[in-house]
């Protein structure tokens, strides 16, 4: 049996950040550095949607790895995309499609409103470069916290802005914060979306359900020995459990919290 495996899930990759988006910030020098350890680990690298495929197949090669990006921030290609192809790595990005070509609005909260999204020429012109594009919804909201009705019309306006602007085929998604229900995953798999990522910390595993990908959270501390340790499918938490009561119970406290003050945001 094939040994669980690691989807890295990055954010920003630049050198200045608000103190409190630190955890969601990977500076330039340190991220090439992560990429020459895992390229030195023999690692073969896929975008979510290959790896998904290749889950499906039954083919995904010891030492596979996704490295995924959230959220469609500019620096993504001022400084991610060339160390990203210096060392020959595919990727998937995930967009925010609300917010493209001005500021990550949502982010005001971590003192990172002003951060500046990549635009539609920038966004079309990944497909050069081996970035595949996944949907993050329109406005980053809580998924889980939305009518019914409110979540389907983020992801689907996310996705439909997506291929009119790039001309591409969406068929991956990342949950804004990582949460989703029962009823979001299966209205996702009836929207047709094959490779679908949440957060969990954790790594994934042949197996584990394509609607709800296990990711791990890279940040800048992450050391060439955690990675090692990643890549050799040894990590504290493999595929956590959907809907555990703990996760019921943070939701409920954010409901609760969202009628009290309004929705607010974080990464991830
Ligand atoms: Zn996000």
């Amino acid at each position: 049996m094939q040994a669980p495996f690691p989807i890295l899930m990055y954010h920003s990759i630049d050198t200045r950040c608000a103190p409190a988006y630190r955890r969601w910030t990977v500076s330039p020098s340190r991220f090439a550095g992560q990429l020459a350890c895992l390229k030195s680990l023999g690692i073969t690298p896929f975008t979510i949607s290959d790896m998904v495929a290749r889950m499906r197949a039954g083919t995904l090669p010891e030492r596979a790895i996704a490295l995924t990006f959230d959220d469609g921030l500019a620096d993504f290609a001022r400084h991610a995309l060339p160390i990203l192809r210096q060392f020959e790595f595919p990727s998937t990005l995930f967009v925010a499609t609300g917010y493209v070509g001005g500021t990550a609005e949502w982010l005001a909260e971590l003192g990172e409103g002003d951060r500046k999204m990549l635009d539609w020429a920038e966004l079309s012109a990944l497909k050069h470069f081996g970035v595949e594009l996944g949907a993050h919804t329109h406005t980053h909201p809580q998924l889980d916290l939305l009518p019914v009705q409110e979540a389907e019309r983020e992801i689907a306006l996310s996705r439909q802005l997506l291929e009119r602007h790039t001309g591409r085929l969406i068929t991956s998604f990342a949950y804004p914060h990582g949460y989703s229900t029962p009823a979001i995953r299966g209205m996702v798999h009836r929207m047709g979306f094959t490779a679908v990522c949440r957060v969990a910390d954790a790594l994934s595993r042949p197996g584990e359900d394509p609607l709800a990908l296990s990711r791990i959270i890279v940040t800048e501390q992450t050391s060439d020995s955690e990675l090692a340790r990643l890549v050799r499918g040894r990590g504290e938490r493999v595929s956590p459990p959907l809907d555990s009561w703990k996760i019921r119970a943070w939701r409920d406290y954010r409901l609760v919290r969202s009628k009290l003050v309004g929705m607010t945001g974080r990464p991830a």
